[in-house]
């Protein structure tokens, strides 16, 4: 059936008008996000006024009016200059942690043998494996749907990781052991859930999120603890972590050994990574 001919300006006023978001700018964007998705174009297109067959887009506008995060319903999001597919199984990669990436390659790593834990998206994995010649990477997460999402982004992206699917707080894993051991673990306390957006509260993961409130550095003892046996005597550990516990991280990390140690700060200001270096 031939669509009908329409203008994209009319369609863009349409588009603003059916989302209840609360700020304006937001509307603004998420009608711009809408129009280079759906149809090819951006502002100056829409300006001119541009013919364009209608779609039917109110499924799409019904999902972002319940605060679906648009990476969900695009099934997208960019993480480090690529696009990573993501799905209500994984984390939607966040700015801060091109930061970790950052970090990693200030290194200069020769050939080295890395490890992610709680991959994901695999954007952490893929990234480096991709910025990193001869890197042989390796990514663990408990999660078999984020492990399929990480090993469709692997295969899109032309990355070379080995993925393994296990829970790292209770398995061993067997692997020689490896120059970097770099993570982003769910670090949100349990009662932080109270200050949480509804776009992340009720969409993203909630196992890729939260740790205990009483036990909130789980995943960073885990990794220290198994440092021991997975890294190299001279390896490093890059982590991303919850903004209020910069100090304990890098104490833990001291405490078995690591003598340079640094907590670096994200573009807000926040304690948001810590490296450990031997
Ligand atoms: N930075 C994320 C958020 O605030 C949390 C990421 C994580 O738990 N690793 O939603």
């Amino acid at each position: 059936m031939k669509q009908k001919m329409t203008n994209s300006k009319t369609v863009f006023n349409l588009i603003k008008a059916q989302l209840l978001l609360d700020e304006a700018e937001e509307i603004m964007a998420v009608s711009l996000a809408i129009m280079e998705k759906y149809y090819r174009l951006k502002l100056t297109d829409i300006l001119a006024e541009k013919k364009i067959e209608e779609q039917n887009l109110s499924a799409v506008i019904a999902r972002i009016n319940r605060h679906e995060p648009l990476h969900y319903i695009f099934g997208e999001a960019d993480f480090y200059g690529r696009k990573f597919n993501v799905n209500s199984s994984v984390l939607i990669p966040r700015p801060e942690t091109e930061l970790l990436i950052n970090e990693v390659l200030k290194t200069n790593p020769i050939s080295p043998r890395i490890l992610d834990i709680g991959t994901g998206s695999g954007c952490i994995a893929i990234t480096l494996n991709l910025e990193i010649k001869n890197s042989k990477v390796f990514a663990v997460d408990v999660s078999q749907r984020s492990i399929d999402t990480a090993s469709t982004n692997a295969k899109t992206l032309g990355a070379d990781v080995y993925f393994i699917l296990t829970d790292f707080l209770k398995n061993e894993i067997s692997l020689e052991p490896v120059d970097l051991m770099v993570s982003n673990p769910p670090y949100v306390k349990e009662i932080e859930k109270d200050t949480m957006k509804p776009n992340v509260l009720n969409y993203e993961p909630h196992q890729a999120l939260f740790v205990p409130t009483d036990n909130p550095l789980i995943f960073y003892k885990a990794i220290a603890q198994k440092s021991k046996t997975l890294l190299k005597p001279n390896g490093k550990i890059v982590v991303e972590i919850n903004e209020q516990f910069g100090r304990e991280v890098k104490n833990l990390f001291e405490a078995i050994g690591f003598q340079q140690t640094q907590i670096i700060k994200d573009l807000d200001g926040k304690d948001r990574i810590v490296t450990a270096y031997q």
